[in-house]
Protein backbone atom coordinates (compact mmCIF):
# COMPACT_ATOMS: atom_id res chain seq x y z
CA UNK A 1 0.00 0.00 0.00
CA UNK A 2 1.27 3.83 -1.14
CA UNK A 3 0.69 6.51 1.41
CA UNK A 4 1.12 10.20 -0.10
CA UNK A 5 2.97 11.71 2.44
CA UNK A 6 4.96 14.83 2.63
CA UNK A 7 4.70 15.46 -1.29
CA UNK A 8 5.37 11.89 -2.52
CA UNK A 9 4.29 8.50 -2.34
CA UNK A 10 6.03 5.94 0.42
CA UNK A 11 5.13 2.99 1.79
CA UNK A 12 2.47 1.91 4.41
CA UNK A 13 5.96 1.08 6.85
CA UNK A 14 7.15 4.24 6.25
CA UNK A 15 4.06 6.48 6.58
CA UNK A 16 4.56 8.05 10.02
CA UNK A 17 4.36 11.83 10.89
CA UNK A 18 6.35 13.84 14.16
CA UNK A 19 4.85 13.82 17.19
CA UNK A 20 5.30 17.08 17.10
CA UNK A 21 2.22 17.98 14.38
CA UNK A 22 -0.19 19.83 15.54
CA UNK A 23 -3.03 17.35 14.39
CA UNK A 24 -1.58 15.19 16.55
CA UNK A 25 -0.92 17.17 19.99
CA UNK A 26 -3.87 19.14 19.13
CA UNK A 27 -6.23 17.65 16.58
CA UNK A 28 -5.26 20.86 14.62
CA UNK A 29 -6.47 19.95 10.83
CA UNK A 30 -9.22 19.05 8.88
CA UNK A 31 -9.85 15.59 6.74
CA UNK A 32 -12.43 13.69 4.26
CA UNK A 33 -13.67 10.65 3.70
CA UNK A 34 -14.38 10.03 0.22
CA UNK A 35 -15.51 6.62 -1.74
CA UNK A 36 -13.87 5.46 -4.89
CA UNK A 37 -16.55 3.51 -6.54
CA UNK A 38 -15.69 1.01 -9.85
CA UNK A 39 -12.78 3.47 -10.38
CA UNK A 40 -14.75 6.73 -9.94
CA UNK A 41 -14.09 9.32 -7.17
CA UNK A 42 -17.86 9.48 -6.31
CA UNK A 43 -18.71 13.78 -5.68
CA UNK A 44 -14.55 15.00 -5.81
CA UNK A 45 -15.45 18.24 -6.34
CA UNK A 46 -17.95 18.46 -3.75
CA UNK A 47 -15.42 16.79 -1.27
CA UNK A 48 -12.46 19.08 -2.31
CA UNK A 49 -14.72 21.74 -1.88
CA UNK A 50 -15.26 21.15 2.05
CA UNK A 51 -12.11 20.62 2.51
CA UNK A 52 -10.83 23.66 1.02
CA UNK A 53 -13.74 25.70 2.81
CA UNK A 54 -13.14 23.58 6.24
CA UNK A 55 -9.09 24.66 5.75
CA UNK A 56 -10.00 27.93 4.83
CA UNK A 57 -12.43 28.38 8.36
CA UNK A 58 -9.55 27.31 10.48
CA UNK A 59 -6.92 29.42 8.84
CA UNK A 60 -5.23 26.76 7.32
CA UNK A 61 -3.26 26.94 3.86
CA UNK A 62 -3.48 23.93 2.26
CA UNK A 63 -0.28 24.30 -0.46
CA UNK A 64 -2.19 22.92 -3.28
CA UNK A 65 -4.29 24.20 -5.46
CA UNK A 66 -7.74 22.32 -5.50
CA UNK A 67 -7.02 20.80 -9.34
CA UNK A 68 -3.30 19.40 -7.59
CA UNK A 69 -5.39 18.15 -5.00
CA UNK A 70 -7.82 16.55 -7.35
CA UNK A 71 -4.94 15.17 -8.98
CA UNK A 72 -3.03 13.84 -5.96
CA UNK A 73 -5.89 11.81 -5.01
CA UNK A 74 -6.69 10.34 -8.14
CA UNK A 75 -2.76 9.10 -8.52
CA UNK A 76 -3.13 7.35 -5.42
CA UNK A 77 -6.14 5.57 -5.96
CA UNK A 78 -4.52 4.18 -9.17
CA UNK A 79 -0.94 4.09 -7.58
CA UNK A 80 -2.97 1.47 -5.77
CA UNK A 81 -4.40 -0.05 -8.22
CA UNK A 82 -8.23 0.19 -6.58
CA UNK A 83 -11.21 0.27 -8.14
CA UNK A 84 -13.35 0.05 -5.23
CA UNK A 85 -12.06 2.10 -1.83
CA UNK A 86 -12.21 4.18 0.66
CA UNK A 87 -10.04 7.61 0.73
CA UNK A 88 -8.62 9.63 3.48
CA UNK A 89 -6.97 13.22 3.25
CA UNK A 90 -5.62 14.50 6.12
CA UNK A 91 -4.55 17.84 6.06
CA UNK A 92 -2.94 18.97 9.22
CA UNK A 93 -1.44 22.16 10.79
CA UNK A 94 2.48 20.46 10.36
CA UNK A 95 5.02 19.91 13.17
CA UNK A 96 5.78 22.87 15.58
CA UNK A 97 6.21 23.42 18.98
CA UNK A 98 4.45 22.29 21.75
CA UNK A 99 2.82 25.51 22.54
CA UNK A 100 -0.75 25.68 21.05
CA UNK A 101 0.12 28.54 18.72
CA UNK A 102 -0.17 27.53 15.19
CA UNK A 103 1.81 29.86 14.19
CA UNK A 104 4.96 27.66 14.82
CA UNK A 105 3.63 25.35 12.60
CA UNK A 106 5.43 26.25 9.06
CA UNK A 107 3.94 23.46 6.80
CA UNK A 108 1.01 21.77 6.81
CA UNK A 109 1.08 18.02 6.43
CA UNK A 110 -0.50 16.70 3.39
CA UNK A 111 -1.71 12.55 3.49
CA UNK A 112 -3.73 10.70 1.68
CA UNK A 113 -4.79 6.92 1.80
CA UNK A 114 -6.75 4.47 -0.22
CA UNK A 115 -7.66 1.36 1.24
CA UNK A 116 -9.82 -1.42 -0.55
CA UNK A 117 -12.98 -0.81 1.42
CA UNK A 118 -13.85 -3.46 4.00
CA UNK A 119 -17.83 -3.28 3.39
CA UNK A 120 -20.17 -2.72 6.25
CA UNK A 121 -22.32 -6.37 6.86
CA UNK A 122 -24.82 -7.17 4.60
CA UNK A 123 -26.94 -8.09 7.62
CA UNK A 124 -26.60 -4.91 9.43
CA UNK A 125 -28.51 -3.32 6.33
CA UNK A 126 -31.32 -5.86 6.02
CA UNK A 127 -31.69 -6.08 10.02
CA UNK A 128 -31.38 -1.91 10.76
CA UNK A 129 -29.58 -0.05 13.04
CA UNK A 130 -30.81 0.42 16.76
CA UNK A 131 -30.04 4.23 17.65
CA UNK A 132 -29.84 6.12 20.91
CA UNK A 133 -29.76 9.66 22.25
CA UNK A 134 -27.12 10.76 24.16
CA UNK A 135 -26.12 13.16 26.95
CA UNK A 136 -23.54 15.28 24.66
CA UNK A 137 -24.64 18.03 22.51
CA UNK A 138 -23.68 18.67 19.19
CA UNK A 139 -21.40 21.62 19.87
CA UNK A 140 -23.06 24.74 19.11
CA UNK A 141 -22.55 26.49 15.24
CA UNK A 142 -21.10 29.41 16.86
CA UNK A 143 -18.60 28.15 18.66
CA UNK A 144 -17.31 25.61 16.20
CA UNK A 145 -19.60 25.21 12.74
CA UNK A 146 -20.48 21.72 12.11
CA UNK A 147 -19.22 22.48 8.15
CA UNK A 148 -15.74 22.46 9.97
CA UNK A 149 -14.60 18.70 9.02
CA UNK A 150 -12.01 18.89 11.57
CA UNK A 151 -9.23 16.19 13.02
CA UNK A 152 -10.78 17.36 16.08
CA UNK A 153 -13.61 14.84 16.71
CA UNK A 154 -13.82 14.47 20.42
CA UNK A 155 -16.99 15.54 20.43
CA UNK A 156 -18.61 12.75 18.06
CA UNK A 157 -16.18 10.46 20.25
CA UNK A 158 -17.75 11.10 23.09
CA UNK A 159 -21.37 10.48 21.90
CA UNK A 160 -19.66 7.48 19.96
CA UNK A 161 -18.30 6.27 23.38
CA UNK A 162 -22.17 6.75 24.80
CA UNK A 163 -23.83 4.52 22.14
CA UNK A 164 -21.74 2.16 23.19
CA UNK A 165 -21.94 1.99 26.53
CA UNK A 166 -25.86 2.06 25.98
CA UNK A 167 -25.60 -1.01 23.74
CA UNK A 168 -26.62 0.97 20.88
CA UNK A 169 -25.21 0.75 17.07
CA UNK A 170 -25.11 4.99 16.75
CA UNK A 171 -26.24 7.55 18.50
CA UNK A 172 -28.98 10.11 17.87
CA UNK A 173 -27.10 13.46 18.38
CA UNK A 174 -29.14 16.63 19.85
CA UNK A 175 -28.42 20.34 19.75
CA UNK A 176 -28.23 22.21 22.86
CA UNK A 177 -31.97 22.88 22.23
CA UNK A 178 -32.89 19.17 22.23
CA UNK A 179 -33.64 19.16 18.02
CA UNK A 180 -32.41 16.09 16.40
CA UNK A 181 -29.34 17.08 14.54
CA UNK A 182 -27.39 13.99 12.95
CA UNK A 183 -25.28 10.73 14.09
CA UNK A 184 -21.79 10.55 15.53
CA UNK A 185 -20.70 10.49 11.70
CA UNK A 186 -23.42 10.24 9.49
CA UNK A 187 -27.07 12.24 8.68
CA UNK A 188 -30.39 11.29 9.21
CA UNK A 189 -33.41 11.36 7.92
CA UNK A 190 -37.07 10.51 8.72
CA UNK A 191 -40.11 9.50 6.42
CA UNK A 192 -43.64 10.51 7.46
CA UNK A 193 -46.67 10.21 5.19
CA UNK A 194 -44.88 10.02 2.36
CA UNK A 195 -42.08 12.68 2.78
CA UNK A 196 -38.90 12.71 3.72
CA UNK A 197 -37.28 15.44 5.90
CA UNK A 198 -33.73 15.44 7.13
CA UNK A 199 -32.85 18.86 9.67
CA UNK A 200 -31.24 21.88 8.10
CA UNK A 201 -27.97 22.11 9.01
CA UNK A 202 -27.84 25.34 10.48
CA UNK A 203 -29.71 23.69 13.73
CA UNK A 204 -25.70 21.60 14.07
CA UNK A 205 -25.14 19.22 11.59
CA UNK A 206 -22.43 18.56 9.10
CA UNK A 207 -24.30 19.31 5.31
CA UNK A 208 -23.17 15.30 4.52
CA UNK A 209 -22.65 15.41 0.71
CA UNK A 210 -24.33 11.60 0.57
CA UNK A 211 -26.98 13.51 2.62
CA UNK A 212 -27.18 16.09 -0.46
CA UNK A 213 -26.55 12.82 -3.07
CA UNK A 214 -29.78 11.82 -1.29
CA UNK A 215 -32.04 14.84 -1.26
CA UNK A 216 -31.33 15.14 -4.83
CA UNK A 217 -31.91 11.91 -5.77
CA UNK A 218 -35.13 11.58 -4.15
CA UNK A 219 -36.48 14.64 -5.16
CA UNK A 220 -35.55 13.42 -8.87
CA UNK A 221 -37.75 10.36 -7.87
CA UNK A 222 -40.50 12.30 -7.00
CA UNK A 223 -40.57 12.43 -3.54
CA UNK A 224 -41.13 15.42 -1.65
CA UNK A 225 -38.14 16.74 0.50
CA UNK A 226 -37.56 19.07 3.29
CA UNK A 227 -35.53 20.31 5.57
CA UNK A 228 -36.91 20.88 9.00
CA UNK A 229 -36.52 20.77 12.55
CA UNK A 230 -37.68 18.02 14.39
CA UNK A 231 -37.31 16.17 17.99
CA UNK A 232 -37.03 12.82 19.22
CA UNK A 233 -40.48 12.41 19.55
CA UNK A 234 -41.05 12.77 15.32
CA UNK A 235 -38.35 10.10 15.22
CA UNK A 236 -40.10 7.45 17.42
CA UNK A 237 -43.34 7.94 15.53
CA UNK A 238 -41.78 8.27 12.15
CA UNK A 239 -42.98 5.46 9.43
CA UNK A 240 -39.39 5.13 8.47
CA UNK A 241 -36.20 6.13 9.64
CA UNK A 242 -32.72 6.16 7.75
CA UNK A 243 -28.90 7.68 7.82
CA UNK A 244 -26.68 8.51 5.20
CA UNK A 245 -22.97 8.71 5.09
CA UNK A 246 -19.76 8.55 2.82
CA UNK A 247 -18.90 4.62 4.70
CA UNK A 248 -22.33 4.01 5.51
CA UNK A 249 -24.37 5.20 2.05
CA UNK A 250 -28.32 4.55 3.25
CA UNK A 251 -28.51 2.30 6.65
CA UNK A 252 -31.91 1.93 7.76
CA UNK A 253 -32.81 2.76 11.71
CA UNK A 254 -35.40 0.46 13.13
CA UNK A 255 -35.46 1.22 16.84
CA UNK A 256 -34.37 4.39 18.58
CA UNK A 257 -34.31 5.17 21.94
CA UNK A 258 -35.92 1.61 22.58
CA UNK A 259 -39.23 2.90 20.49
CA UNK A 260 -39.49 0.10 17.77
CA UNK A 261 -39.87 2.22 14.76
CA UNK A 262 -42.96 0.89 12.95
CA UNK A 263 -43.25 -2.32 12.07
CA UNK A 264 -39.54 -2.33 13.16
CA UNK A 265 -38.19 -3.57 9.80
CA UNK A 266 -35.85 -1.04 7.02
CA UNK A 267 -38.99 0.58 5.38
CA UNK A 268 -39.71 0.82 1.61
CA UNK A 269 -38.47 4.31 0.68
CA UNK A 270 -35.24 3.56 2.64
CA UNK A 271 -34.79 0.35 0.88
CA UNK A 272 -35.55 1.56 -2.63
CA UNK A 273 -32.82 5.03 -2.31
CA UNK A 274 -30.19 2.41 -0.84
CA UNK A 275 -30.76 0.41 -4.34
CA UNK A 276 -30.92 3.93 -6.24
CA UNK A 277 -28.11 5.59 -4.84
CA UNK A 278 -25.98 2.30 -4.98
CA UNK A 279 -27.16 2.36 -8.92
CA UNK A 280 -25.74 5.83 -9.37
CA UNK A 281 -22.83 5.98 -7.89
CA UNK A 282 -20.53 3.52 -10.60
CA UNK A 283 -22.00 5.86 -12.96
CA UNK A 284 -21.15 9.42 -11.16
CA UNK A 285 -17.41 10.24 -10.93
CA UNK A 286 -13.88 11.42 -11.45
CA UNK A 287 -11.69 8.71 -12.64
N1 LIG B 1 -21.87 14.00 10.00
C1 LIG B 1 -20.61 13.92 10.47
C2 LIG B 1 -20.29 14.49 11.80
C3 LIG B 1 -19.63 13.29 9.69
O1 LIG B 1 -18.37 13.21 10.13
C4 LIG B 1 -19.98 12.73 8.44
C5 LIG B 1 -18.97 12.04 7.63
O2 LIG B 1 -18.34 12.63 6.80
C6 LIG B 1 -21.30 12.86 8.00
C7 LIG B 1 -22.23 13.49 8.81
C8 LIG B 1 -21.73 12.34 6.65
O3 LIG B 1 -21.22 13.17 5.65
P1 LIG B 1 -20.82 12.63 4.22
O4 LIG B 1 -22.08 12.11 3.59
O5 LIG B 1 -20.29 13.83 3.51
O6 LIG B 1 -19.84 11.56 4.41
Amino acid sequence: QWIFLGGSFVRKEDAVVSVFDHGFLYGDGVFEGIRVYEGNVFKLDEHLERLYQSAQSIMLDIPYGKEEMQQIIVDTVKKNELTSAYIRVVISRGPGNLGLDPSSCSTPQIIVIAESLALFPKELYQRGLRIGSVASRRNRPDVLSPQVKSLNYLNNILVKLEANQAGVDEALMLNDQGYVTEGSADNIFIVKNGKIMTPPVYLGALEGITRNAIIDLAKKEGYTVEETPFTRHDVYVADEVFLTGTAVEVIAVVEADGRKINDGKPGEITDHLLDSFRKVVASDGVQ
